[in-house]
């Protein structure tokens, strides 16, 4: 079981549904769609602190909510790829790292995200591992798992690091900004 996933969650649809995320039947370019986290669909709102460590500590940005409805579900999947190097330095754990993320999901979609499809680097910027993005190894690993190409893959979020690990993954990209038609800060 991944680190923080739960057994149940009152309220939380757990349909068939929410887990069929194979064998979809191809419809337009991209089958699987995958999203930075932080500074893509959530925000932190601790003035001053990047990313969220506990459950009152974070925000959906605008827009996400109402773009995940447009989404045809049965013929796209979702991924999470999150840089989180705050387990490395010790501001949550590993556990609650996955849980606010899979709580994020669950806020956006209704649904409890199938086992895999939240990927976490967790190691420290400078540890040289094969995860932390711009790699492409989160990216690489839901595309196995879910057997999409890059060809059908999308990814989506707001950083350099982002869009570079798109490509050193293959897949196409796309600015979190314009997915979402929301406005850049300062613009
Ligand atoms: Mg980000």
């Amino acid at each position: 079981m991944p680190p923080g996933s739960r057994e149940s969650a009152p309220g939380v649809v757990l349909a068939a549904a929410c887990t069929g995320v194979r064998g979809m039947i191809e419809r337009g370019k991209h089958r699987l769609i995958i999203f930075d986290a932080d500074g893509t669909l959530r925000r932190c709102t601790v003035s001053g602190q990047k990313c969220p460590n506990a459950d009152d500590q974070w925000e959906l940005l605008p827009n996400v909510k109402e773009k995940f409805l447009e989404i045809d579900r049965e013929f796209a999947a979702f991924g999470i790829a999150s840089n989180q190097a705050g387990v490395h330095y010790g501001y949550l754990s590993e556990r609650m790292a996955y849980r606010l993320l899979e709580d994020m999901m669950i806020e956006i979609t209704g649904c409890i995200p199938p086992p895999g499809t939240i990927q976490m680097c967790t190691h420290s910027p400078t540890a040289g591992c094969a995860c932390r993005k711009p790699h492409p190894l989160m990216l690489q690993r839901l595309m196995r798992m879910l057997e999409v190409s890059p060809a059908r893959t999308l990814f989506i979020g707001d950083m350099e690091s982002d869009e570079r690990a798109a490509g050193n993954a293959g897949c196409d990209f796309l600015w979190a900004h314009e997915f979402f038609s929301r406005e850049l800060a300062g613009s």
